[in-house]
């Protein structure tokens, strides 16, 4: 088959490997009609995640038909078209019975290297690290899901691939970060970034009823489509991003801050933005956490940090004093996926929500590494790039 595989730093290649087969009779086997590149999949590109190793399968939101079940998977059947959540999860064990879906204590099978790496080893994700189990993606042409019965997403009939894809990463990750606020309907919810990430937080936000959110970005075109959902915005090119929240605010600053951006945060005139830069380049820290800085200093004292950005090892000069005296609390991790997935179906059937808004490009798989270059430099107003295998 034909599947887009890593092959180190800005190489992402469009190869022919194998199909994959039934490993265990937990698993299935899908034809991936439809998938997408995430922001998550460009910290990869730039190789700022540990333990990737060439001949990876990059991809990790993807759907499609099930053409081959194991002999103890009891809740699919062939043709079944399902959605498959980036988080692959047991369905028994004692994180997952709890709804902590990218905690699920069985699905990392290198769970001894997420011990080493995080105390404790966490879900196993597709295409992603080997700390997390490195499983193939679903940037291809076939996937295999192992804990089948757990791992997947059934799609409403009639219901098309642009409007469920997203069910298995951002919608979910937008709407658990604004979740994970507790919004009040007084509150204002300040959203870093408006990538597609970003995007499902801003309409989540406004969908649970906060008073005003603000969408943060430089990038006109994803600004626009924040506008567009009831946002105000802040390019942070043009205007200082604490002196407008703070204006926007009555001067007390935002109760509920969402980091919508993580690990590769720009910053154009500040001091530690060159800090991080070098700091990131020579390796001695892995991320560049000029967001939460930003938003620790103007969340307003009381407030929360919801943390969806992904953060992939060390950070630097992050005021934690400040975290503590403002008693501000912080919320993050992957997204329990299938915690959301029933509702938010429900939303997409109801009207509620579209989210196939945010597509910009849809190519063929083939075409995926070319993409991977477009995405990550923005070009020609990219936002959320859908691949056909
Ligand atoms: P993206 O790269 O398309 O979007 C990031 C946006 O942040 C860009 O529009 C960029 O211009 C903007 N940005 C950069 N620096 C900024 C700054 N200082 N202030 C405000 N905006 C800034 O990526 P995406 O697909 O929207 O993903 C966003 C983040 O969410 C990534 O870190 C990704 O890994 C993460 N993610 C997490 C989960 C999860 O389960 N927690 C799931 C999916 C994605
Ligand atoms: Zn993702």
């Amino acid at each position: 088959m034909k599947a887009l595989v890593w092959h180190g730093k800005q190489d992402i290649r469009c190869d022919t490997i194998p199909d994959p087969e039934i490993e265990d009779p937990k698993d299935a086997i899908i034809k991936v009609t439809s998938c997408a590149i995430c922001g998550s999949d460009l910290h990869l590109f730039h190789n700022l995640i540990p333990a990737m190793m060439p001949g990876d399968v990059v991809g990790h939101e993807m759907m499609g038909e099930v053409v081959e079940v194991g002999s103890e998977t009891r809740k699919l059947s062939k043709g079944d078209r399902i959605v498959i959540p980036f988080t692959i999860n047991c369905d028994e064990c004692d994180q997952c019975l709890r709804g902590n879906f990218s905690l699920c204590e069985r699905s990392n099978r290198n769970k001894d290297l997420g011990d080493k790496v995080f105390g404790h080893s966490t879900a196993g994700l597709f295409g992603y690290t080997h700390l997390t189990g490195g499983y193939s993606g679903g940037q291809a042409e076939y996937l295999r899901v192992p804990y089948a019965d757990g791992t997947h997403i059934k799609v409403p009939d009639g219901m098309p691939d642009e409007q469920a894809l997203f069910l298995g990463d951002i919608f979910p990750t937008g709407w658990q970060a604004a979740v994970q606020c507790d919004i009040q309907p007084t509150d204002t919810v300040a959203i870093w970034g408006a990538g597609p990430v970003g995007q499902m937080a801003i309409r989540s936000a406004i969908l649970l009823g906060a008073n005003q959110v603000i969408a943060i970005d430089r990038l006109p075109e994803r600004l626009s489509m924040a506008e567009a959902a009831g946002a105000t915005t802040i390019n942070f090119d043009d205007e200082s991003v604490i002196e407008r929240l703070n204006d926007l605010t009555g001067g007390k600053g935002p109760e509920k801050c969402i980091d919508a951006v993580g690990m590769e945060a720009h910053a154009t005139s500040h001091v530690d933005a060159l800090y991080d830069r070098v700091k990131q380049a020579t390796m001695m820290e892995s991320d560049r956490p000029h967001v939460l800085r930003e938003m620790i200093y103007v969340c307003r004292p009381g407030g929360v940090l919801s943390v969806p950005g992904v953060y992939g090892g060390l950070i630097d000069k992050v005021p934690f004093g400040m975290v503590m005296n403002k008693a501000l609390t912080i919320r993050t991790g992957q997204t329990h996926v299938r915690r959301w997935t029933d509702d938010l179906t429900r939303r997409i059937e109801e009207g509620q929500i579209d989210p196939s808004f945010v597509i910009t490009d849809t190519v063929p798989l083939d075409e995926g590494p070319g993409m991977y270059r477009v995405f990550e430099q923005k070009q020609d107003s990219c936002i959320k790039v859908v691949l056909k295998p």
